[in-house]
């Protein structure tokens, strides 16, 4: 098949736009829709600094990458990337590895946190006991780290990877269980007292094709998947939704624009942020997520 666009030979056919793109015009579609998002969602200001989440998987590879391209020549901001290692044999090595490699290609300051030394513990511990319960401390604790850490380097913004699959899947999970009070912290732009706010440069563009991209770009890309691999409930939202996509090309770019569109009803979140009475993080309760967990006393 030739390239819509141009008579190179075509690497992907998008189904929902009826499109299929060469090598070029592919990545030009791809960083196209990053640097709209960009742009409509405000997600990058003069003058700031960014703290790219990376966890050395495909997504945050590629996010810090596009970054990296797409502002290359703004001397007024700054790029830094975070990453969490959590304690999980076998998988986070490989990815860490990924990380290092190329963050030490575009000369990105790099800093790397871990569970080790900021609980005395690993996830693969922790859940020795509650295995069903992974991705719950694994997500609240990262993002305790994470947090702390985008704070401490000044930043004011945290970059994530979140491709149209994960927010497609959030959305519908968010739907299902009528949790409003998520679906309002999903808007971009909350802003939550001592959080620092997050923003999802990739949130428009499918998983496959965030993996293809790194791909074309020779970047490091990790199909590894973790051994705790996501909540049952995740999981048979996916594989509804890739299903649903299949028949119905375009389901997860409607799920997205639905929400955009009545999220114009919803007010942001007035969750109280209260300061945890143990660790003095943010957080909803007097004592916080993580230090529950942790069963902190
Ligand atoms: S799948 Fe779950 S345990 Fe594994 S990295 Fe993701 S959130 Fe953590
Ligand atoms: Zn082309
Ligand atoms: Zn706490």
């Amino acid at each position: 098949m030739k390239c819509q666009r141009c008579s190179k030979s075509a690497v992907i056919y998008q189904k929902y736009s009826n499109a299929h793109l060469c090598k070029n015009h592919f990545i030009e579609d791809v960083e196209r829709k990053i640097k709209r998002d960009i742009r409509k969602f405000k997600m990058i200001g003069k003058g700031e600094k960014i703290a790219v989440a990376l966890s050395g998987g495909k997504d945050s590879i590629a996010l810090l990458y596009v970054l990296h391209k797409i502002f290359k020549n703004r001397p007024d901001l700054e790029f830094m990337a975070i990453t969490i290692d959590e304690g999980i044999k076998g998988y986070r090595e490989h990815t860490l590895s990924h990380a290092i490699k190329l963050t030490g290609e575009l000369g990105i300051r790099h800093i790397i946190r871990s569970f080790e030394e900021e609980f005395k513990t690993s996830l693969d511990a922790l859940t020795r006991e509650k295995e069903n319960a992974a991705c719950t401390l694994c997500g609240v604790l990262r993002k305790n780290i994470l947090n702390k850490a985008a704070r401490e380097l000044g930043a004011d913004k945290i970059a994530i990877g979140h491709n149209l699959d994960d927010e497609s899947q959030t959305i519908l999970m968010n739907y299902l269980r009528g949790d409003v009070d998520r679906l309002k912290r999903m808007l971009p732009g909350t802003i939550q007292k001592g959080m620092v706010p997050r923003i999802k440069p990739l949130r428009s563009i499918p998983e496959k094709e965030v993996a293809l991209y790194g791909f074309m770009n020779n970047l490091p890309v990790s199909m590894d998947e973790c051994p705790y691999a996501g909540s049952a409930l995740r999981n048979e939202i996916r594989d509804m939704l890739n299903n649903y996509e299949v028949k119905h090309p375009g389901t997860k770019y409607s799920l997205l624009g639905g929400y955009e569109s009545i999220s114009g009803f919803l007010r942001p979140a007035d969750t109280q942020i209260v300061f945890c009475e143990k660790c003095n993080e943010p957080g909803s309760d007097r004592i916080c997520k993580t230090c529950r967990l942790l069963g902190r006393k």
